[in-house]
């Protein structure tokens, strides 16, 4: 992850996971920080192949 303030290499600071209700989707979320101009940048990216959605599952076409 490059800072998009001062295009420095940022600093991964927390590894977590998160959870949508409203979705219902898990995230894997990461924290990045950048030393140069102190920027932060949270990114949410949805685990869809761990979890389980038997509720929204589609049917095979
Ligand atoms: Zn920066």
């Amino acid at each position: 992850m490059h800072c998009p303030v001062c295009h420095e290499q940022m600093k991964i600071k927390r590894k977590d996971v998160s959870y949508n209700r409203a979705r219902p989707t898990t995230y894997d979320r990461t924290l990045y920080h950048c030393a140069n101009c102190d920027s932060w940048i949270k990114t949410e990216v949805p685990l869809k192949e761990i979890l389980i959605q038997p509720d929204l599952q589609q049917p095979a076409s």
